[in-house]
């Protein structure tokens, strides 16, 4: 069973209330081998809302207390992210996941880089809090990319 971002299934629940359409995610669920979820809106975030970044430190100083989320206007939003974190890993753990496969870059799901806290667009490499999370617990947290690279290397397995 895989965990996905809602957002890469189509379920309009970024912080502008677009979303990701991928066949392969669509095959998944209808064959029921993907649950989905958004740990922005498990913590309780609103949908659309202001976009968020890690400030001062990974996602792992975000759940350690050391460093905080927080939205392009200041507002802290620290708490709902590790609410939602915490919510992601329960369903991860109910539903017995094999792995996650989350949104690159989000600072919720990104999972080999987020935005650097700058709101200026940069990149950096890095985890976000509900991948971080995951990972901590065992968890095995693809990103979109590299489960898309898996299926490629799937069938090209078969056709060799
Ligand atoms: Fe929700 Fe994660 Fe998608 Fe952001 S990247 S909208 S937190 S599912």
């Amino acid at each position: 069973m895989y965990l996905i971002s809602a957002c890469l299934a189509g379920k309009p629940v970024r912080y502008d209330a677009k979303a990701y359409h991928y066949d392969a995610i669509q095959q998944l669920i209808a064959q029921q081998l993907a649950i989905t979820a958004c740990p922005e809106m498990l913590g309780g975030l609103a949908c659309p809302r202001e976009p968020a970044e890690i400030c001062g430190g990974s996602a792992l100083d975000v759940l350690a207390g050391k460093a905080r989320v927080l939205t392009r206007q200041g507002g802290d939003v620290t708490q709902a992210f590790i609410s939602g974190a915490y919510k992601a890993l329960e369903l991860a753990q109910r539903h017995q996941v094999t792995a996650a496969v989350f949104k690159e870059n989000s600072p919720s799901c990104g999972r080999h880089f987020i935005y650097d806290g700058s709101f200026r667009a940069a990149k950096q490499p890095g985890a976000g809090v509900a991948a971080a999370l995951l990972l901590q617990h065992g968890f095995a947290v693809l990103s979109e990319q590299d489960f898309f690279a898996r299926l490629a290397d799937r069938k090209s397995t078969r056709l060799n």
